[in-house]
């Protein structure tokens, strides 16, 4: 039980969900969620999806309106934390004010990592993690013509979708061999090259960007490490994510790439929690550590605490799932596919609707799907219920999955 205040630093997915989480389950001591962002608590993901695409207002990504919080007693606290005395129980803000806590959760996220080439301070060199870089570039994507995207992965892909369905000619650098290589199997990533191929995406693998060109502070264009040369008037960067642990760091917390906690998502300190994309976790599950980028991990390691905070503690067994929208195609992925050495297809490449069951042995890790929900949907509940199929099941078009889940 807490003895004092529960005071959340970063109001994110994973911040958000500890708060609103901990008055679900009755708690009433005072709960403080601080945000360092100009806006009311938002959703990210439609940020490279629907709301980059459309013209709705920033309310509709709001996870709840100004009320809620009132009407929670949840304080919602315009502030950034600075600094963590743990001797004296106390957070300090960017203000010089502090807080006093009985409990304090890190759900800090993780910061665009920078690309460090030259000219890449330029106007019009960009990243999108946050609501006001989805807002600028909706208004880059009105009047560019040509945009290089720097990072295959997933919302340099997704960026890259919206570019073409507004009609930019768009090319993608990636450094690896295959586009989301970190992320998905063989299968997937060729079947996302095709697609965006054909819509006119043009996708350059194992190549970098050695420097942005340009002409006086306009873009003109993106040097490679092949020779060549992409003209472009805007370039958008998705080179991956650090996770913010310097707050941490600097309280004598340990960290690695991440905020280390143990399996009940506690860190060194038994009066400090982190979650979210910030947090390296303990995962005897998946057999090590682990730090994920999503808002299942974020929401449902939020749970995790909150139900701690309140009398309930058990160890963060949460099971993994992500999506990803690229101009039509939806991909899911439920279970965590690293590790694979076997991959079944189950539907129709063609028809574009398939799932890609992963193996390792006679081990299902995950399965990921594209335009098969219902693949998806099977996929966690039955690795929620702890079960599995064989790849001979997977292969067989007429085996019913739900039986399995029976
Ligand atoms: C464009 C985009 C698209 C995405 N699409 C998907 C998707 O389709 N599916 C999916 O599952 N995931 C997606 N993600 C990932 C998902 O959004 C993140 O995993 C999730 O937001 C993590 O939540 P979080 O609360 O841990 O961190 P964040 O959402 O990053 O929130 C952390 C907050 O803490 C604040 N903060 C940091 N330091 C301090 C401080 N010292 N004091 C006060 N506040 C501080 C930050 O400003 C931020 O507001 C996407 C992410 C982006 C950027």
């Amino acid at each position: 039980m807490v003895d004092g205040a529960v005071v959340i630093v970063g109001a994110g997915h994973a911040g958000f969900q500890v708060a609103t989480s901990l008055r679900q389950l009755g708690f009433k001591g005072r709960v403080c969620l601080l945000n360092d962002e100009p806006h009311l608590p938002y959703q990210r993901p439609p940020l490279s999806k629907a709301y980059l695409k459309g013209n709705a207002g920033p309310d509709s990504l709001m996870f709840r309106p100004q009320k809620f919080y009132a009407d929670q007693t949840i304080e919602l606290i315009a502030a950034h934390a600075v600094k963590i005395d743990r001797a004296a129980r106390k957070l300090m803000l960017a203000s010089g004010a502090t807080l006093d806590y009985g409990h304090l959760v890190l759900a800090t996220g993780a910061r665009n990592r920078l690309l460090d080439i030259p000219n890449a301070n330029l106007p019009n060199v960009r990243y999108l993690r946050i609501l006001d870089d989805s807002e600028d570039l909706r208004r880059r994507i009105a009047s560019c013509k040509r945009v290089v995207v720097i990072g295959a992965g997933f919302i340099g892909l997704e960026f890259a979708a919206t570019a073409r369905i507004k009609g930019l000619e768009v090319d993608v650098l990636e450094l690896a061999g295959r586009v989301m290589a970190r992320a998905v199997t063989v299968e997937i990533s060729e079947y996302f090259q095709a697609r965006h191929a054909a819509s006119g995406v043009r996708i350059h693998l194992g190549v970098m960007a050695t420097a942005i060109e340009a002409d006086g502070d306009e873009v003109t264009g993106v040097s490679l490490s092949d020779g060549r040369h992409i003209p472009s008037d805007l370039v958008v960067v998705g080179v991956g994510v650090l996770p913010n642990v310097e707050l941490a760091a600097e309280a004598g917390l340990p960290t690695a790439s991440g905020i280390i906690v143990d399996q009940h998502l506690v860190t060194a300190d038994p009066l400090i929690s982190a979650i979210g994309d910030c947090a390296l976790f303990e995962s005897p599950r998946f057999g090590g550590s682990l730090r994920l980028e999503s808002v299942q991990n974020a929401t449902d390691h939020a749970r995790c605490v909150a139900a701690r905070l309140t009398g309930d503690d058990k160890p963060y067994d949460g099971q993994p799932w992500f999506w990803s929208d690229q101009g039509d195609d939806k991909l899911q992925i439920a279970g965590l596919t690293t590790g694979y050495d076997r991959v079944v297809l189950r539907g129709d490449v063609a028809q574009k609707a398939f799932s890609a069951f992963c193996y390792h042995g006679d081990r299902l890790l995950g399965i990921e799907s594209v335009n098969r929900a219902g693949d998806h949907m099977f996929g966690r509940r039955l690795f929620s219920a702890g079960g599995s199929i064989t790849p001979e099941q997977a292969a067989d078009p007429g085996f019913d999955l739900k039986k399995a889940l029976a």
